[in-house]
């Protein structure tokens, strides 16, 4: 055991309390519950790392931000993480209540450990490590900490944009989310943007006796069907057009790092969708899903000719794809094919990607298998989406997602918890990669 190591082994009961508290703080940021008191208590944690802190205004949550000086000339790292939670759903469903930390096997539950409280106090408590251990920091670290993750960060690209001379940095880093179920350990490159919306179909102004008025009331529901069956084709490409306008195609060195990731060993599919490549080339190219079909006056059987249809759908951008240029491709898409159509758009972040041969990726990748005891292997593009593009594209950082939660952390659902020996590893790789940035230069 090294130093780290034996630190965080002696401060295991101290950690594991302090997670617990910071669990035990509800601080959902949809509906605001505990958001001031949660924003103070971030504060201090990052006051209890050695960090200089700062509550920067977004014009809706706060960022909580900290900053340590490390030796002069050496890289200055940006940590991001967000104190905010989701909603803590049907109670009923949970084993124990939701705002209170419990330890069951290993494992502490409660919302947030996962996402994202347990994952960045990792990292606040590898930077305390490393003072207490080394006299002081590797580098020079800035610690974002979002308000507002969970609500899509609305103002985290503008903010950040207007602090660019305070995150004049050399990288960037975050954890969140789980590890790759397929392998172990990776680091993240990139995530895919998202586009969520629905269209949503009127018919006659009520809903008809489909005997007294079919073939004479307008089904809305066919015509969304219809309209539906316009934006993507039975073989998986999508048909609207202009809506990948931009997409960047994956480089050799891309497309070797997807294959040398395995498939995910448990995917839990009975079958596959039509689109074609590879499982891990198909989960980094755009995607259209319908995620769900109502007519929402019709939850039973009745022969009707329903008033109203609704299709919830969401589209998963690929590098090089801009959100703008989706929703209006979108737009005039619904507007050519079925001009009475309405379309809402929801949430929205842009895609982000860095390259493996970017600078600190190689350092970066060697930390992470170095704490693991084996190779760490590159995630061009996680599937899902993080609003990274704010410091990747918006302060032109290189940004790494080094995961630390267990497969089943339940995320955003009942029993959300982190095995605690993740915890405690994560704050040892949280630290090695601190150290490895600080020596590369
Ligand atoms: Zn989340």
């Amino acid at each position: 055991m090294d130093a780290i190591e034996e630190y965080v082994a002696r401060h295991g009961d101290q950690h594991e309390r302090e997670l617990a508290a910071w669990v035990a703080a509800p601080s959902v940021s949809a509906t605001g519950e505990g958001m001031a008191e949660a924003a103070d208590h971030a504060r201090d944690l990052l006051v209890r790392s050695g960090l200089a802190p700062r509550v920067v205004e977004t014009g809706g949550w706060p960022l909580v931000v900290g900053h340590g000086t490390g030796p002069a000339g050496s890289p200055h790292v940006v940590i991001y993480g967000h104190y905010d939670v989701q909603p803590a759903g049907p109670l009923a469903e949970w084993d124990s209540p939701p705002f209170e930390a419990v330890i069951r096997d290993g494992r502490m539950y409660g919302r947030g450990t996962g996402d994202n409280k347990g994952q960045h106090l990792a990292q606040l408590l590898a930077i305390r490590a490393l003072r207490d251990c080394e006299g002081g920091l590797p580098c020079s670290v800035t610690v974002i900490l979002d308000g507002e993750e969970e609500i899509g960060s609305p103002h985290l690209a503008s903010t950040l944009a207007g602090m660019r001379k305070e995150l004049n940095a050399d990288v960037a880093l975050y954890s969140d989310g789980p590890v790759n179920d397929g392998y172990e350990p990776t680091v993240s490159l990139g995530v895919r943007g998202v586009v969520s919306f629905e269209i949503v179909v009127r018919g006659a102004g009520a809903v008809f006796h489909s005997g007294n008025w079919g073939n004479v009331a307008p089904n809305p529901a066919w015509e969304l069907v219809w309209l539906l069956g316009t934006m993507r084709a039975p073989d998986g490409r999508v048909l609207v057009e202009g809506y990948d306008d931009g997409v960047v195609p994956l480089t050799e060195a891309e497309l070797a790092c997807l294959e040398a990731l395995p498939v995910s060993a448990d995917v839990g599919l009975d079958r596959f969708d039509l689109a074609t490549g590879g499982v891990n080339e198909r989960l980094a190219m755009p995607t259209f899903s319908i995620n769900s079909l109502t007519c929402l006056d019709n939850d039973e059987h009745r022969t009707v000719i329903p008033a109203v249809a609704v299709a919830r759908c969401d589209m998963r951008l690929a590098c090089g794809q801009r959100t703008s240029t989706v929703v209006d491709a979108v737009q005039k898409h619904v507007a050519r094919h079925l001009p009475h159509a309405e379309v809402r758009f929801k949430a929205m972040m842009e895609p982000s990607r860095t390259l493996p041969d970017a600078p600190f990726a190689k350092v970066v990748l060697d930390a992470v298998g170095a704490a693991a005891g084996r190779p760490a292997l590159f995630e061009p593009a996680m599937g899902g989406s993080l609003p990274i593009a704010g410091i990747t594209d918006g302060l032109g950082l290189p940004c790494y997602g080094i995961q630390l939660a267990n497969v089943d952390e339940r995320n955003h659902a009942p029993n959300e918890n982190f095995e605690l020996r993740r915890f405690h590893a994560g704050i040892v790789t949280a630290a090695r990669v601190l150290q490895g940035i600080g020596r590369s230069e």
